[in-house]
């Protein structure tokens, strides 16, 4: 391999290393190995078809940061063992400026089913929306639909598990998916610069759903937008069905014209929001599950935990966790610390501990220490234990695992459900348990 490749990229990743979060950068980007360049391609090879996945949503970030070690533009291109030589198996991971031919059919990620999405309460308005596009009967009920979240939420799965679900069910509709950049670029190289632009729009308008992945990408391209507005128009017209995704609602895309931002508002619009505690751990439980591995309560727990805010990112953890059992025979919770060290630094984010929790709310509700962890059942003891339980999960990152220990040795299960009982009675608007809670929040922050 040209040895400059090698420094180039060692520079570029100096920066990916301060722009990415640890984890994204530990799990997808520090295992790619650049191997060619050809053409302004430069051509990268993952260990696996995970990595190359998840690395191919970073290929904007690559090319960046490669352009700012040496002043040429890149297009990043990223093959994993099984996918060398043989036709890159879906759009977005296809190397948009390659092929000279137009095809007019999608192939879709195996893996992004309805059947592998966990739904939960942060995804369960998005998910329905998406089932609703690929009921056989009838037109689109809802037209467009329009699904916007932070990045590494499930957009782009939701939207190959349409695909998937349509070509298993309906083999005659006709799905088309695309990244709104893949569809600029077809735009630019087939339409403008090969002037076969009656080819181009047949493609884009003769499909029964256009799956249109990030649309925040058209911002401030004027010509596309035209462009996508017709086709918008005719596909709706005719009763076709729209899904797009993007990382912020319609009236945030500030540089797209007007007459768009009201067509993408006037069907459903629905967010995704970073997955609850329940549906983190149900992702991890699920991956194990794929995995074929058998991995404790405890370091799925520790997992959830830590990782809130992005499922790409708990994937990442996850298959860290997971490469560091390969390597040491087991996994348990002290090798998943190991592993993650370095990205999760739970004592930084700690004000209090779970043990002064405790103390406090004990001592607002007159109960000893002991009763706290005594197998008392009691209301008055039971109940102040489950708001200690609740408050201890929500305030510190201690796993249930932990605060189980020190709430008298109790199960985790038991903690579990004494923070959902709590939460349910805040969800349902206990204004008395409210106003309590928040009494003894004071009193904690106060220590
Ligand atoms: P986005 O397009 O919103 O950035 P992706 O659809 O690429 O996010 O999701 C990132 C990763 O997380 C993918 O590997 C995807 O399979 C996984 N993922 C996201 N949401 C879920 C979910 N609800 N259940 C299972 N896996 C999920
Ligand atoms: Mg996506």
């Amino acid at each position: 391999m040209d040895i400059r490749l090698d420094e180039i990229w060692e520079k570029a990743k100096e920066f990916l290393a301060h722009e990415l979060s640890a984890i994204s950068f530990n799990s997808w980007i520090a295992p790619l190995k650049p191997v060619s360049t050809r053409d302004g391609i430069l051509t990268f090879q993952a260990p696996n078809r995970l990595v190359k996945e998840n690395a191919d949503t970073y290929r904007k970030q690559m090319e960046a940061a490669l352009t700012g070690v040496i002043p040429i533009k890149f297009t990043v291109r990223i093959e994993a063992p099984d996918t060398q030589g043989s036709p890159v198996s879906y759009p977005s991971a296809r190397p948009s400026l390659e092929s000279d031919l137009l095809d007019n059919g999608s192939e879709f990620n195996s893996n992004y089913t309805f059947e592998n999405f966990v739904v939960g309460d942060s995804n369960r308005v998005a998910y329905a929306a998406c089932t609703s596009v690929v009921k056989p009967n009838g037109g689109p009920q809802f037209n467009p639909v329009f699904i916007y979240g932070g990045s590494g939420l499930g957009k782009t799965h939701l939207m190959h598990a349409i695909g998937n679900h349509s070509q298993d069910n309906t083999p005659d509709r006709h799905v088309l998916y695309v990244t709104c950049e893949y569809f600029f670029n077809e735009f630019i190289r087939v339409a403008i610069n090969q002037r076969r632009y009656d080819e181009f729009r047949a493609k884009y308008r003769n499909c029964d759903i256009l799956l249109i992945d990030d649309i925040q990408f058209m911002e401030g391209k004027d010509q596309m937008q035209i462009e996508f507005f017709n086709t918008f128009n005719t596909l709706y017209e005719a009763g076709n069905s729209i899904v797009i995704t993007c990382d912020k609602p319609p009236q945030r895309l500030y540089e797209l014209e007007e007459r768009l931002r009201t067509r993408f508002a006037s069907g459903l619009i629905v967010d995704i929001k970073s997955p609850d505690y329940e549906t983190r751990v149900a992702i991890l439980e699920n991956l194990a599950k794929q995995n074929g591995s058998i991995i404790g309560f405890d370091v799925i727990d520790y997992i959830a935990s830590n990782i809130v805010s992005n499922i790409r990112e708990l994937e990442g953890a996850f298959s860290t966790v997971l490469a560091y059992g390969i390597l040491t025979g087991s996994i348990t919770l002290d090798i998943a610390k190991e592993a993650l060290k370095g990205i999760i630094h739970p004592a930084a984010k700690k004000t209090t501990s779970s043990e002064i929790i405790i103390e406090v709310v004990a001592r607002y509700y007159n109960v000893s220490l002991e009763e706290m962890r005594s197998s008392n059942r009691s209301r008055e003891v039971a109940e102040p234990r489950q708001i200690a339980m609740y408050l201890c999960k929500t305030i510190t990152d201690d796993t249930y695992v932990y605060i189980g220990q020190i709430l008298g040795n109790r199960d985790h299960t038991t903690i579990r459900h004494g923070y959902q009982k709590i939460k349910k009675e805040i969800d349902n608007a206990n204004t008395d348990l409210i106003s309590h809670i928040e009494d003894i929040k004071k009193r904690i922050s106060a220590r």
